[in-house]
């Protein structure tokens, strides 16, 4: 499968990683907009949260274990965690992915 996100998990392609378990990696973001600019993805080629059900649901869980353990010190004035989800969204990975931003002050609402 040509998917970028598989890609950098089997270490294919480098990226920079921040965090790293059996269900998740966390790495920075390669176009940051924010200070604090990460993605955390699944292990598993899921492409979007229209994919996510019972079978794979605890990958979705333990990435939200996650975010605040990774988050916690390097954004500790908050942070956003935000989910492109399909065309409307304007989602242009399709590997399910979660932003983590931070590190200033953030807009909203996004437009
Ligand atoms: P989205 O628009 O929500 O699908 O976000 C995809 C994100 O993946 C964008 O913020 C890109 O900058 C980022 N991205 C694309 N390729 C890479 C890569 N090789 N390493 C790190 N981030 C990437
Ligand atoms: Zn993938």
């Amino acid at each position: 499968m040509d998917c970028i996100f598989c890609k950098i998990i089997q270490k294919e392609i480098k990226s920079e990683i921040i965090f790293e378990d059996d269900l998740t990696l966390c790495f920075k973001d390669l176009k940051p907009v924010s200070p604090v600019h990460l993605l955390i993805v699944p292990k598993i080629h899921i492409t979007s949260l229209f994919e996510v059900d019972k079978n794979n649901s605890h990958y979705i869980s333990k990435i939200f274990e996650n975010i605040p353990k990774i988050s916690m010190d390097i954004c500790e004035n908050g942070f956003r965690v935000v989910n492109n989800n399909g065309e409307d969204a304007l989602q242009s990975v399709e590997h399910l992915h979660f932003h983590i931003l931070g590190g200033r002050q953030l807009g909203w609402p996004p437009c």
